[in-house]
């Protein structure tokens, strides 16, 4: 049966990765909608390869030129952010593949949800905002969220075959990024063109921020929390500079099960499309004989205090999530434009999440507040 996939943020790295991947197994897969931010050249050249039912351009002054540019062809032309909401829950897709980068992503994944579509979920944000009511909501709807992001890939195959088994903890290995081994006297003065070069994976601009602040690993302790039902304490973070094992699973009786692999975000996305099952590929092979020394190291939590940031709103959990992310987002927005230093994106996320006020059990409504008030702190922090 051909599976009709809907990629929401197509032209980002997964979303074009996911392309290829697709294009490899063009009998299996039926594109049928394509979304993006603003980027309309690519959505365009995209959907005259892949002739998608929908397409859904974010930035609404670009519709009338995406709407121009398809109009020989029968492809549906919408924009704005309700747009992109309603197209999630349209009866002309099975499997949403969530990357959509940040906060942003949330909404129309929940709303994918409520109609009962399958997800493939890069976009972690969409369980560090609002994990309990995802989740609650996937169980409810008996959606399945099959994990792209690789280090939860990997637990997720480690699981296979272990339903019954309690997990003792989960093991995220992080490579460290590019400033593994670095103290605050070098950090200080790293601008965005060092944070961008990460030393086994191309990704977009924020997750690479993400990865070179620690900011990534702690928003994937806190995906790995829901994804996998497990307590603060079970989860833990090593670092792995080589990117070979991409995370491992302790079981009761002590036993450690690893998925490894070189790293290359083409195999989680392949594995989340086609899940149950293994298709065959090409994409190069791990060969021991060149990786003959794999590396372990504790995280240096006093540098990398996004990471120590992160494990406090991942203990205490609430709103407080909401909040950080929502701060990192603003604080990784004006690093981006080089109008905040390396380290002062730590000190506005620590700020605003000491100021804004905690909520226990947030309902939606709290987290778009939440998230809404925090961007607002934050950014006046910055004088954005
Ligand atoms: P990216 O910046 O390359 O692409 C983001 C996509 O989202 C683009 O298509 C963009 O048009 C769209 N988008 C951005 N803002 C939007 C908005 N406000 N409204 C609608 N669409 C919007 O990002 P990426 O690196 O592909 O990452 C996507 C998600 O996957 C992130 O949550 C990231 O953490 C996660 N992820 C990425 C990788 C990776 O290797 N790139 C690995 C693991 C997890
Ligand atoms: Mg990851």
């Amino acid at each position: 049966m051909v599976k009709r996939i809907a990629i929401f943020g197509s032209t980002g790295s997964i979303g074009v990765q996911a392309l290829e991947v697709i294009n490899a197994n063009r009998e299996m897969f039926s594109i049928e909608v394509l979304t993006c931010n603003t980027n309309d050249d690519l959505l365009v050249q995209q959907a005259l390869e892949y002739k998608p039912n929908i397409v859904v351009i974010g930035d609404d002054k670009k519709y009338q030129k995406v709407k121009e540019a398809l109009a020989n062809t029968d492809i549906k032309v919408f924009a704005g952010e309700q747009a992109l909401e309603e197209v999630a829950a349209m009866d002309v897709y099975d499997l949403m593949l969530a990357a959509i980068v940040g906060y942003a992503g949330l909404k129309p994944t929940l709303k994918a949800i409520e109609a009962g579509k399958a997800i493939a979920l890069a976009n972690k944000e969409t369980l560090v905002v609002a994990g309990d009511i995802v989740m609650q909501s996937a169980v409810k709807n008996r959606v399945p969220i099959i994990p792209v992001d690789s280090e939860h890939s990997a637990i997720f195959q480690c699981l296979v075959g272990e339903m019954r088994n309690p997990i003792e903890k989960i093991i995220l290995t992080a490579s460290g990024g590019p400033f593994l081994g670095r103290k605050t006297n070098y950090l200080v003065n790293v601008k965005r063109e060092h944070a961008l070069q990460h030393p086994n994976w191309n990704m977009g601009a924020k997750i690479s921020v993400d990865s070179a602040t620690l900011m990534n690993k702690g928003l994937e302790m806190i995906e790995a929390k829901w994804l996998f039902n497990l307590q603060p304490d079970q989860i833990s973070v090593l670092i792995h500079p080589q990117s070979i094992i991409h995370s491992m699973v302790q079981f009761r009786d002590g036993s450690i099960k690893a998925q490894m692999g070189l790293p290359d975000m083409k195999l989680p996305i392949q594995y989340a499309l086609t899940f149950p099952q293994r298709i065959a590929n090409d994409f190069p092979r791990c060969d021991f004989r060149k990786f003959n020394t794999l590396t372990f190291d504790e995280p240096d939590y006093r540098t990398f205090r996004n990471l120590t940031l992160a494990i406090e709103a991942l203990k205490k959990g609430g709103n407080l999530p909401c909040i950080m992310n929502a701060a990192n987002e603003i604080a990784v927005y004006a690093f981006l434009r080089n109008r905040l230093g390396f380290l002062e994106m730590t000190d506005v996320i620590e700020k605003t999440m000491g100021k804004i006020p905690f909520i226990e059990k947030p309902a939606i409504e709290d987290y778009y507040e939440s998230d809404g008030e925090a961007r607002h702190f934050a950014a006046d922090l910055i004088k954005l």
